[in-house]
């Protein structure tokens, strides 16, 4: 950030989730007083790590868990504070999802609790994959993705995944499939990362381990 050249000024920030606790320490950095308010009990917004009700040492992410080495800012923060980043996926290990009290093993034959249509169910998670997500990222792309993220997103920026999943043709149940990872506390708009939102799957184990996790039904 640069130097700052104006006198100091006291400044509130609303919401304690990454963008607002990143402001505050940068203004306070530059001298400025920062305030944040929030209106959850703890900070960080989205990003939640979940210790209970799971055996004491484990714990798990209801939120982000990875930081792509191309997420410059993410990156230069983790640095700034020495944290110590490992890598994504424990090798030898196997995942799977538990959703709606089953667990599945992902694979063809995986059979989905959602009242999903003939043609969904033929297709699995990985056809609906690919119809709904992989055009979405090409569209995104062909956009200049890589040079500008936010103007090539913005198109999807405007409803909540599942509303945009529908709007395409996928059934209530395969939209409910697809976006169950971005089921937690982030009621909106797609907040331009559709493919992202619906590609993650932690969220579902940790919708297992803790049931009182809210399910929004905007989504
Ligand atoms: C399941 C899931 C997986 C994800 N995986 C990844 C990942 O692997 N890597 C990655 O980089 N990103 C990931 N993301 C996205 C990442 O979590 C978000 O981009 C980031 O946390 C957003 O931070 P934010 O501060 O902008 O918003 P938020 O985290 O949503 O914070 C906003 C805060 O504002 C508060 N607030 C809102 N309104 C008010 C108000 N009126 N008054 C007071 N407080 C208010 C909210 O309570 C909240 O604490 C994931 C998100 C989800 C949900």
């Amino acid at each position: 950030m640069p130097t700052r050249r104006h006198p100091s000024q006291r400044i509130l920030i609303i919401g304690g989730g990454l963008a607002g606790l990143c402001a505050a320490y940068e203004l306070q950095a530059q001298g400025h007083q920062a305030t944040v308010l929030e209106a959850q009990k703890r900070p960080g917004g989205r990003v939640r790590t979940l210790r209970e009700p799971i055996p004491s040492g484990l714990y798990t992410e209801a939120g982000p868990e990875t930081i792509p080495s191309a997420h410059e800012i993410t990156q230069h923060y983790a640095r700034n504070f020495n944290l110590n980043l490992l890598p994504n996926g424990a090798p030898g290990m196997r995942g799977f999802y538990h959703v709606r009290g089953k667990r599945i093993m992902p694979g063809a034959s995986a059979e989905w609790p959602f009242e999903l249509s003939d043609d969904e169910r033929r297709m699995g998670m990985a056809g609906l994959r690919l119809k709904y997500l992989d055009p979405a990222n090409q569209q995104a792309i062909d956009a200049g993705f890589d040079r500008d993220p936010v103007r090539a997103l913005a198109p999807f920026d405007q409803r909540t995944p599942g509303a945009w999943l529908r709007s395409l043709g996928a059934s209530p149940a395969a939209a409910d499939l697809l976006t169950l990872a971005a089921r937690g506390r982030t009621p909106g708009r797609l907040n331009a990362c559709p493919t992202c939102a619906a590609n993650c799957g932690f969220a579902m184990v940790a919708q297992a381990v803790s049931p009182a996790l809210p399910i929004l039904d905007d989504f």
